[in-house]
């Protein structure tokens, strides 16, 4: 409960109007969860504060709002109090709540598993005590809050996550709460990168169990090496629990794991207890009921007694809870978090209870790991080829995991690298699951895996069991997310990407081969994961520019028929054959030293002829061809597949292009009466798929209208066809500029009357172009802000004068849409006097691609 005049006292507010509700049974950060028994906190944010929301929260019933102003809605039947800082006066509120209540306080920190910790030793104290235990699911301080406003004015035990993030995190908890108890069983030097050392993450936790007095109690794990070395630290007596390290007080042994339960002897001193279970999964949350026994016998629960509630447990969301899976499969929910600790315990746990079931892993990226995250999921991919039938990994992070799970040994067949929750699906479906299979599901919070377990469910009513994150706090927190790390990045939405191509796909007659061409990093979206998406939607060829982009998709485990465009040097034409890469074939002599130098290999080359029926570029022309062809045919370890011909004006000319397909299908005709057998002819760029099925022949090529824009700006695109990139950056700082002021290099802009400035951290050196002409606006809370002055190399600077609201870390998008408005490539390239290709295209590539 949270009483309003607490809540005053506690953080020095100020009623605005009349007081109206006077309790609350919890704080509420997200508007859209308000409802008459909540109060709800307008938190400041790294996007700017919640303010907005308040009228928001207001409309669904909030009985009462915490504010830094007068809301500027109407707020009769609302208790208002107004703060300086909300995040600071729900803090002071805690303190004031602790020293009032003042109940024992159990403190639950680590790398890993602390909620289903905090779950058992409530549970456990809740046999001979009122116990509240907080197991919210938000990170850092705000836990404390939260934690707070449902506990119970009578609860003598408070069971609380220690959660840090970064250095100092521990020194603010211990400022808000001092701890009776402190538990800690798993620590992961692995860290993430808040931390420059594991030695500094120890730091944190030694600060911990040092707070703990004389008469209090900390409970480490004996078997994590870490955690071990801190009873060095402490002046509290300490109780260790292990399963492998003799000597710790409390033992578990004879571990027995089984999809359901976990069994095993415990042994304390001499007193022996057989054949116990919980009913939780893997030796890596049996440490946690460990812990829970220890606290609960220093509180007074005997063991035995311990030991029978233990029974009780229920399972949390997402940790390693079991669900019933599609076609009866064990479905193992691990999905709510995932390092290198908790990682291994769960495959730990499938390789113990293995036996003649089959298991399918699915891995998403894992959380934030610093400097390991290249080797940490390596690792994982080694454990993975051990324990895994079948592995499907999701990310680029963990594709590295799917790399080095073949070179551990895995067949290939049973690896897959998916970049959408979509594809991860689709190849989970090949394998009929049935009752004989487990699925495992692991990824850290931001692989958001629990989309994957929801829509792999057998009964969709199971869904309140899976993981779900408090949407507002997320982004409330703290620590800004991964994308702000950078100052500028790209999204791509990998399910209009697929939309598109689908729709060209169903442009085609069957016999037509869609080829992808994703040259240029698939025209700066990406391109391994564009591959990834046209692969599924429907192509099933693939087109790059060059030896190097080939080299990147089959590095990326990508096996589908890749043509080479462009010229590829003579000096890596064998390496071409080993990767089973088709190149272009332009010229006889090219054609002559290739096969000599790929003579004494097993495979031919594989080879398309590029015809020049017009355009000038690279290829021979059109009335040479068909002798090329004759000597071609000496050359014994090549194997030819194709021609092509490329159009030079299909976006513009008709008659012109409609003569270059003429000219081109009479060589292929004569090339095939001389009976050479060439499976692909083909000449349709995106212009040509668009003009029609005469232009289609046997394979198609289309690049940018995959993408979403048209060839040319004459050229419509079917309906549903749309762009599949924004570019995004975020404002760095708001300022008003007195009348007369400059702005930028150059004193190039002058303002005229005062005005609001943002600045924005993108510029020329990430492809913000700066000269001859620029960008003329970006969107920032759905309206349109000009820039003004030059671009400088990472900065530039837009008017924000009539756009209220405007707060640093407020959405920027340079490409894309926001709110009703839409800036496309056609509308920058316009105001850059070029083409959308090359607006996409000059994104540098250090500017981050996130796939959605
Ligand atoms: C780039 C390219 C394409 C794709 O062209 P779009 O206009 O983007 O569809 C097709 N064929 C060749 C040879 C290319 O170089």
């Amino acid at each position: 409960m949270i009483s309003l005049y607490d809540f005053l006292n506690a953080a020095n507010g100020q009623l605005f109007g009349e007081p109206a509700a006077q309790l609350f049974t919890n704080f509420c950060l997200d508007p859209y969860l308000a409802d008459s028994s909540t109060l709800f906190v307008a938190l400041q944010t790294p996007r700017g504060n919640t303010d907005q929301y308040i009228e928001e929260a207001i409309q669904r019933g909030a009985g009462g709002v915490v504010c830094t102003h007068p809301p500027d809605c109407e707020t009769d039947g609302v208790s208002v109090v107004m703060v300086r800082d909300p995040f600071d006066a729900m803090i002071a509120w805690s303190k004031y709540i602790l020293k009032k209540y003042t109940p024992h306080i159990v403190a639950v920190s680590g790398s890993s598993a602390k909620s289903v910790a905090v779950k058992a030793i409530a549970h456990l104290l809740s046999q001979k005590y009122g116990v509240h235990g907080g197991d919210i699911d938000v990170s850092g301080l705000l836990n404390i809050p939260l934690s707070l406003a449902n506990m119970r004015p009578d609860d003598e035990y408070l069971v609380l996550k220690f959660d840090v993030e970064k250095p100092g995190d521990m020194a603010d908890l211990l400022e808000i709460a001092s701890p009776d108890i402190a538990v800690i069983c798993h620590i992961d030097c692995y860290h993430p990168s808040t931390f420059t050392s594991c030695n500094q993450l120890l730091d944190e936790y030694r600060m911990l169990v040092k707070a703990v007095p004389e008469q209090g109690l900390v409970v480490l794990n004996a078997d994590d090496a870490q955690a071990a070395e801190l009873a060095e630290t402490v002046t509290a007596p300490v109780r260790t629990v292990a399963m492998d390290v003799f000597g710790a007080d409390l033992m578990a042994y004879n571990i027995l794991t089984d999809t359901a339960r976990t069994g095993f002897d415990l042994r304390f001193g001499s007193e022996r207890f057989v054949a116990r279970w919980i009913p939780l999964l893997g030796k890596f949350h049996l440490y946690s009921a460990l812990a829970a026994l220890a606290v609960g016998q220093y509180a007074g629960v005997p063991l035995d007694r311990g030991l029978r509630a233990l029974t009780k447990l229920t399972p949390i969301a997402g940790r390693l809870s079991p669900l019933r899976g599609t076609g009866g499969a064990a479905l193992i929910d691990d999905s709510y978090s995932a390092n290198m600790i908790s990682t291994h315990g769960a495959l730990e746990w499938l390789s113990d209870v293995k036996y003649e079931h089959q298991a399918v892993v699915i891995l998403g990226d894992m959380d934030d790991l610093a400097d390991h995250t290249q080797l940490g999921h390596r690792a994982v991919g080694i454990q993975a080829a051990q324990v895994a039938d079948v592995l499907i990994t999701l990310g680029a992070q963990a594709a590295q995991a799917a790399r080095s799970a073949v070179d551990h040994g895995m067949d290939s067949q049973s690896v897959f690298s998916a970049y959408s929750v979509e594809e991860v699906l689709n190849a989970v479906r090949r394998y009929h699951l049935t009752k004989d299979d487990i699925v495992l599901i692991k990824g850290g919070r931001e692989a958001r895996m629990e989309h994957i377990t929801r829509a792999l469910l057998d009964n969709p009513e199971d869904e309140p069991n899976t993981v779900r994150y408090m949407p507002q706090v997320e982004e409330t927190d703290e620590h800004p997310g991964s994308q702000t790390l950078y100052t500028s990045w790209i999204e791509v939405d990998t399910a209009i990407l697929g939309d598109n191509i689908g729709i060209i796909r169903n442009m085609l007659a069957d016999h037509v081969t869609l080829c992808a061409v994703i040259k240029a990093d698939a025209y700066g979206h990406g391109a391994v994961a564009t591959a990834h998406v046209a692969l599924q939607s429907g192509a099933t060829y693939l087109a790059v520019a060059s030896m190097t982009e080939a080299l990147e998709l089959r590095d990326a485990g990508i096996e589908a028929p890749i043509l080479i465009l462009t010229y590829t040097p003579l000096h890596a034409i064998r390496q071409a054959v080993r990767s089973n890469l088709t190149v272009t074939i332009f010229d006889l002599e090219q054609a002559r030293a290739y096969d000599r130098a790929v003579r004494d290999m097993r495979d031919p080359l594989k080879y398309h002829v590029k015809v020049d029926t017009g355009m000038g570029r690279m290829g021979v022309l059109a009335r040479d061809a068909l002798h090329m062809f004759r000597y071609l045919a000496a050359l014994s370890h090549m194997q030819l597949e194709g021609i092509y011909t490329h159009f030079s004006v299909a976006d513009e000319d008709l008659d012109f292009t409609r003569e270059q397909v003429a000219q081109f299908k009479r060589v292929v005709q004569a090339v095939r009466a001389s009976g050479f057998d060439v499976t692909y002819a083909h000449c349709a760029n995106s212009a040509g798929v668009l003009q029609g099925p005469e232009f289609h022949m046997d394979m198609v090529r289309p690049g940018v209208m995959m993408y979403g824009m048209a060839p040319a700006p004459g050229l419509q695109l079917p309906p549903g066809i749309n762009p599949a990139l924004s570019w995004k950056t975020t404002v760095l700082q708001v300022k008003t500029l007195p009348a007369g002021h400059n702005v930028g290099y150059g004193n190039a802009y002058t303002t005229q009357e005062t005005e609001k400035i943002a600045i924005l951290p993108v510029g020329y050196a990430d492809g913000l172009r700066r000269s001859p002409r620029s960008w003329q606006s970006v969107l920032i809370r759905g309206q349109r802000a000009p820039l003004i002055g030059r671009v400088s190399m990472e900065k530039a600077t837009v008017s924000v004068q009539h756009i209220a609201g405007v707060v640093p870390g407020d959405e920027v998008v340079l490409l894309g849409s926001q709110g009703d408005d839409a800036i496309t490539a056609d509308e920058v390239a316009r105001w850059l006097g070029t083409i959308n290709y090359e607006v996409v295209t000059n994104i540098l590539r250090h500017v981050p691609r996130t796939i959605s």
